[in-house]
């Protein structure tokens, strides 16, 4: 694969459907009366009623039931894992293969965004207001169900902009920023208020349970977990987090280096070695199982697989060699007991899982606190995020309506 420019870098892979396309794909539909589609969605999406709408070319119809549905309907049409979702309950699997869902639903994200479509209103203003901490797709799904019911609603967010993994994780070639903008431009509309710069720890949070009838913690897993092995404080040696921030907000800065070591079998530490090899570094993956025992969806394997990236399997890291206080090379011992292998290198990127961060890590659901997101599952999903927000906001409902 050809290196690609840090400008190309924050552009997709991609293309979607067009008008035309959108509505071939649509025409495949059987219009089951059951949706197993729709059941298939965590957040409630209904993909078995916005296709039906398109195939009799209401487009607007189902552009308005894709976006009253899921808050965040742009981003999940780019990176929710349908194949386990949705489209693996389609009916049409058992004739050839599934409607092409995702790609449907980021049609008719699209065609709302060009024809300037707007279709949320919030309710009659209520009393009540509720704060909410951390602006990922948790927060943002619970803060718009409760700003179109009318409550007040303030989001509290540590980086500065809002996003959560979003803007700061999955990589740009699929996730444009300019999607997850425009998601979270329809929640701003409904008078959302966004607090960027703002940590919460658990003292803020004593003073938001006093100032606000609710608050609902969303701040997903920010810590990174490390290995504890010599040479971890060397130079050279970022986590996966970092990495990916850096990358997608600061690309033109980004300190990349030439021979690119990602640790680790998940989703993320692929999404960190096709990033290290798209800017131009020799970039290789090594995973202390098989690749079939990976975390990882097979689809983001295949893809990193696609690019030429090694995939050295069933090593574990060892030690990290440097000279000068930086990184040049590292260690690894086979899973057998046996074999030994060293890399020369000159950055290591750390992708071996989150946690909740320090800060709110003792931050419970209680009195009026309710909680959600990755911080509570252990992390999932964008979509399963989204879900639990909506989940959380009609608890806080039912709190004030006791
Ligand atoms: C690199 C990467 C790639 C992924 N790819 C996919 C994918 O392709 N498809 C998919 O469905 N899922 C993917 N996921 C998982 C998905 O992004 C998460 O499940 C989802 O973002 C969880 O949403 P959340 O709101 O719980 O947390 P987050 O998205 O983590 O948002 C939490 C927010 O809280 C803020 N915060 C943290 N602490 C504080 C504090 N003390 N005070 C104030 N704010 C705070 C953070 O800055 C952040 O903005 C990926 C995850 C990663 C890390
Ligand atoms: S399950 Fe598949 S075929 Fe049936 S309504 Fe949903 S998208 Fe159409």
């Amino acid at each position: 694969m050809s290196k690609i420019t840090k400008k190309e870098y924050g552009e997709e892979m991609e293309k979607g459907f067009n008008l035309r396309t959108a509505m071939e794909e649509a025409s495949r539909c059987l219009l089951c009366h059951d949706s197993p589609c729709s059941k298939g969605c965590p957040a409630g999406t209904d993909p078995g009623k916005f296709i039906r709408s398109l195939r009799f070319r209401n487009i607007k119809g189902a552009a308005e039931t894709v976006r009253e549905n899921n808050p965040l309907a742009g981003c999940c049409a780019q990176v929710c894992p349908y194949g386990k979702m949705c489209e693996q309950a389609c009916s049409r699997t058992g004739i050839d293969k599934p409607i092409e869902i995702g790609k449907i639903q980021r049609f008719l994200v699209e065609e709302e965004k060009n024809q300037g479509m707007e279709f949320l209103k919030a309710a009659e203003p209520k009393k009540e207001k509720i704060a909410c901490v951390g602006a990922g797709p948790a927060s943002l799904s619970c803060a718009r169900q409760l700003a179109l019911e009318g409550y007040s609603v303030t989001v509290y967010e540590a980086q500065d902009k809002a996003g959560g993994v979003l803007t700061y994780g999955i990589i740009p070639t699929r996730l444009p920023q300019e999607v997850v903008d425009f998601d979270i431009q329809t929640i701003e509309k409904l008078g959302v208020e966004f607090k960027f710069n703002e940590p919460i720890d658990a003292s803020k949070l004593e003073e938001l349970k006093n100032d606000y009838d609710a608050v609902f913690v969303g701040a997903g897993l920010w810590k990174s977990k490390m290995v504890d092995i010599p040479g971890k404080d060397l130079e050279g040696v970022v986590t996966a987090i970092d990495f990916l921030r850096e990358a997608k907000t600061n690309t033109d800065q980004l300190v990349l280096g030439e021979n690119v070591i990602v640790i680790g079998g998940g989703d993320v530490a692929m999404d960190c070695v096709t990033t290290a090899k798209q800017l131009g570094a020799k970039a290789t993956i090594v995973y202390r199982r098989t690749i079939e025992e990976a975390p990882a969806d097979m689809d983001e394997v295949s893809f990193v697989q696609s690019m030429g990236i090694p995939i050295v399997q069933e090593f574990a890291p060892a030690e990290i060699v440097g000279e000068n206080g930086h990184v040049t090379a590292m260690r690894f011992e086979g899973r057998d007991g046996e074999s030994g292998l060293t890399m020369k290198t000159d950055q290591v990127v750390l992708a071996i899982g989150q946690a909740v961060g320090d800060d709110v890590a003792d931050i419970a659901a209680g009195e009026n606190v309710f909680t959600g997101g990755d911080m509570v599952n252990g992390g999932k999903t964008v979509v399963e995020a989204v879900a639990e927000g909506k989940e959380a906001a009609e608890k806080i409902a039912d709190y004030f309506n006791k």
